[in-house]
């Protein structure tokens, strides 16, 4: 017997898929309706009115993997663990990849729809971008300065609870056994004091101390640092420039 593949079973959850022979299979296979029933679930959960409470309701890993592979997504940027060890990156040029591409903007949509409902809106804005690079990934804040050509930074100031804080998404990190810093600096990098340190996901929040002039302090930098007990920065930038905010 032929399962009903996973995007047939996503546009069926969605009622976009009114195909007969997919609907008889439902009630005839158990796998592929568990399947169906999931995927439902996240279907109304996601179209529940109100507030809605953000339980991991997911799809199973096959869909993932299915949808992961369609949109190309690479693996750092899936949330979800593949725990039958198939990643998006190993189905990503199987022989059905071009039959696949001719449905993609269906199935773009649907699976935007579905993963939006799980896993918040900066997944959904990744997703609805067809065009965008794979690397491309959501970041907050005024675009800095490249000073490595695969980097890229955002930062921003945030203020909103009354303490100031500096959020800084850096993409296309270097490869390092060593660390990134981020510092603020006024406009001569002359003057600078280091906030903290990056995230292994080259994301981090850091409180900027109200003692801090801002107005002199105006300028965000990250550098690579080795782990050789110097705290000075290395002169080894990879963004710098003006956050917003
Ligand atoms: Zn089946």
């Amino acid at each position: 017997m032929k399962h009903t593949d996973e995007e047939t079973l996503a546009m069926m959850a969605l009622g976009e898929e009114t195909d007969p022979a997919a609907s008889l299979h439902l009630y005839e296979c158990d796998h592929c309706r568990r399947e169906y029933d999931s995927l439902r679930r996240i279907v109304t959960v996601m179209r529940a009115p109100g507030p809605v409470e953000h339980e991991p309701l997911l799809p199973s890993d096959d869909v993932w993997n299915s949808i992961a592979a369609e949109l190309q997504v690479p693996d750092r940027a899936v949330p979800l663990p593949a725990s039958d060890g198939t990643t998006g990156s190993t189905r990503r040029t199987g022989p059905g990849a071009l039959r696949r591409t001719k449905r993609f903007p269906v199935v773009l949509a649907a699976c935007a729809a579905l993963l939006g409902a799980a896993s918040g809106s900066a997944l959904t804005w990744w997703l609805t971008r067809p065009d965008a690079p794979v690397e491309r990934v959501v970041a907050d804040g005024r675009q800095l300065d490249s000073l490595r050509a695969n980097s890229a930074g955002y930062a921003h100031l945030k203020s909103d609870t009354g303490e100031r804080s500096l959020e800084i998404t850096v993409k296309g990190l270097p490869p390092t056994a060593g660390y990134f810093e981020v510092w603020l600096m006024d406009r001569t990098h002359t003057k600078l004091v280091s906030m903290g340190v990056l995230g292994p996901d080259g994301h981090a929040v850091l409180p900027v101390p109200a003692t801090i002039d801002l107005n002199e302090y105006s300028v965000v930098d990250v550098s690579l640092q080795a782990y050789n007990g110097k705290p000075d920065h290395s002169g080894d930038s990879i963004v710098r420039g003006l956050y917003d905010g």
